[in-house]
């Protein structure tokens, strides 16, 4: 266990020293506000109408995404958290300021899923990348202590495909050393170089200790700011 380690990551990942004062401060007051469920939708029919501008997290189940969600918006249950994995099939969104929506999307690769619920969430997701004008940046979220997997890839040539631009997040980064952390982003910034709509940095966190979370914030006022 590595909690409450300094991350001297500057080399491989976005840091707070990567954005402005303006935009840190942006992102202390974009999710310093409150955020609230808008709704869920468990079929391209059921999408709500597109507003604002709107930022998506993905990634495997159980990777952490409720509780990145939740650390952002600093609600200890505004995204669900769980130890069932697979439970969600639905993509949930969360309303802020600045007409700002961010968006769950169910998790995948749960080795238990059923085929059925497999294609349903494939045909879902295809469908939402490609055709959600109001969306941003999805933001993959990555095990820490796995780093890529092979089921990562297909959601990564589905963004490549939909040209939509994403970027990694690694979770869960109070359980990984510094060396294993360096090395594993070597790994996953390599494996997006031929991705030309992956942002070439990665963002590391941690939901446990907060670890990423003010970055991860100003990066999204960033965007914000050169999308409003
Ligand atoms: P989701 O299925 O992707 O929404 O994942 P959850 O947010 O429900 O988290 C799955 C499991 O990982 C839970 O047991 C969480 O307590 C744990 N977890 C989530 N974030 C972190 C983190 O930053 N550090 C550690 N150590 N565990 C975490």
């Amino acid at each position: 266990m590595h909690r409450q380690r300094a991350y001297d990551t500057g080399r491989y990942m976005s840091t707070l020293a990567d954005f402005s004062r303006a935009e840190i401060d942006g992102g202390r007051r974009l999710f310093g506000s409150e955020w609230t469920f808008l709704s869920a939708a468990g079929s391209v029919a059921s999408l709500p109408r597109q507003g604002g501008l709107e930022v998506a997290f993905a990634g495997r189940s159980n990777v952490g995404k409720s509780s990145l969600i939740n650390a952002l918006t600093g609600r200890r249950a505004l995204a669900r958290t769980s130890n069932t994995p697979g439970r969600t099939q639905e993509l949930i969104f969360f309303g802020g300021p600045d007409r700002l929506v961010l968006v769950d999307l169910p998790g995948y690769g749960y080795a238990a899923a059923a085929k059925s619920k497999v294609t349903a969430w494939t045909r879902l997701i295809h469908d939402y990348l490609h055709e959600r004008s109001a969306l941003a940046r999805v933001y993959l979220l990555v095990d820490g202590r796995h780093g890529l997997k092979t089921v990562d890839e297909t959601i990564l040539d589905t963004l490549g495909q939909a040209a939509v631009s994403h970027e990694i997040v690694l979770t869960k980064c109070d359980q990984v050393s510094e060396a294993e952390l360096a090395e594993r982003s070597e790994f996953v910034k390599a494996a997006m170089r031929n991705r030309p709509a992956a942002f070439p940095d990665l963002i590391a966190t941690s939901a446990r200790t907060g670890t990423g979370i003010p970055a991860l914030r100003a990066a999204i006022a960033r965007l914000v700011r050169e999308r409003t």
